[in-house]
């Protein structure tokens, strides 16, 4: 018998995690949602907020979902094919697939719950999933636990998915390309009308995760597919309810068919509990005012070029990444360094996370911006880098 402690190696896989300066912590955040929060006992400027839209804070989703609650209870009490099911879930729906111009739409406990279950029950052992490299965690873990074969192609490369196409997509039954469609942790768009040009050409079934893109990006708030304007066309739309939409929750919005079949064969839907009625009755809400105050999106907008603005007047030496979203990269040579400034933007009141290997493969400062940032929130950012980066 071996006599060593089973949970030894736990120690040695901190310390490397440690030595390589990846280690993370949760920090607390003291106060509601919003540009302005309390973290760790200081007011600090928010850059760290997928709340898009300003709306987690708002009174109206609150209210629904204090009301919701009232009536409904806290738990949903049992999946939705057992006892969880409630109205509130199917208007919630009926909302989704309106916003998102499909014909129905299924809502997931959470988004990373959605893509595991989509993915692994549409393509299986004998089946290829074609996979953007700097896909979302849960894209990568959906298409692992399908037992398709996955090739991943190089970042929105058009030419190398091509490549791979040719040379195998006639050695399996089905295909699934599958892409983020905001890139969550570089900010930059999938190029989808070509996307759904080379699927249709090679028969491939699309999905694409609009996470960062629902109520962001298109007139009405639908994403990348509105942005594109390719409503209408065949593919599978994933997203979360928990970004803009300022609840939790995920959801696949796209043919009748589709959506029936992920209702009897998607795992993650089947076997987990219904969303709470306070987080459906919040997301709805939500839906509701992204198309009803389409000026959100507006302003959201004018604070990403006001941004990107003063970057480019102040700080010409700054490499952001490519963005076309509310997410903009300020990239960094190591981890080391990007903590070490994500550190002193914190001292500086400012909270804009550094985002290391593993997460990603180069270091880097991420902003997320809001449509409830005020000019002054965004000159304070950029006198804070002003006064850090020279240092350097
Ligand atoms: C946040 C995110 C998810 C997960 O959504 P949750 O609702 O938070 O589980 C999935 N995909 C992408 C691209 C994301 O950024």
């Amino acid at each position: 018998m071996l006599s060593t402690d089973p949970y030894e190696w736990l120690e040695k896989s901190l310390k490397t995690i440690h030595r390589a300066n990846w280690y993370r912590q949760v920090v607390t955040i003291d106060s509601t949602p919003g540009p302005v929060v309390q973290l760790a006992g200081k007011s600090a400027l928010n850059f760290a907020s997928n709340d898009y839209l300003g709306l987690a804070g708002d009174s109206r989703l609150i209210q629904a979902a204090v009301n919701a609650t009232s009536k409904w209870g806290t738990g949903s009490t049992g999946s939705r094919l057992l006892s969880g099911h409630r109205q509130l879930h199917r208007d919630l729906e009926r909302a989704i697939a309106s916003l998102k111009q499909t014909a129905d739409a299924i809502v997931f406990s959470s988004g990373y719950l959605a893509n595991l279950g989509a993915i692994a029950a549409v393509v299986g052992q004998r089946d290829l999933i074609l996979s953007d490299q700097y896909n979302h965690s849960s894209l990568k873990n959906g298409a692992i636990l399908s037992g398709a074969r996955v090739l991943d192609y190089a970042h929105c490369n058009l030419e190398d998915l091509k490549a791979k196409l040719h040379q195998h997509r006639l050695f399996y039954r089905r295909c699934l390309i599958v892409t983020d469609s905001v890139f969550s942790m570089d900010g930059d768009l999938c190029p989808l009308p070509e996307l759904l040009d080379l699927a249709e050409e090679f028969s491939c079934m699309l999905l694409i995760d609009e996470a960062h893109a629902t109520g962001v990006l298109g007139a009405t708030g639908a994403g990348c597919v509105e942005h594109f304007g390719c409503q209408g066309r065949e593919l599978i739309q994933v997203g979360t309810l928990s970004k803009a939409l300022a609840s939790l929750g995920g959801y696949v919005a796209g043919s009748a068919q589709m959506i029936d079949f992920l209702r009897n064969r998607a795992p993650s839907w089947i076997y987990t509990t219904a969303l709470t009625p306070a987080d459906t009755a919040a997301a709805f809400e939500a839906i509701g005012i992204c198309q009803r105050e389409p000026q959100r999106r507006t302003q959201l907008w004018q604070n990403v070029t006001y941004l990107k603005q003063l970057i480019s007047q102040q700080l010409p030496h700054l490499k952001l990444l490519p963005s076309e979203s509310s997410i903009l990269c300020i990239k960094l040579e190591n981890a080391a360094l990007v903590y070490w400034v994500g550190e002193k933007l914190k001292a500086a009141g400012i909270f804009a996370p550094a985002i290391r290997p593993p997460t990603v493969s180069t270091s880097r400062i991420r902003i997320s911006l809001m449509a409830t940032h005020e000019p002054i929130h965004l000159h304070q950012l950029v006198d804070a880098l002003h006064h850090i980066l020279p240092s350097l």
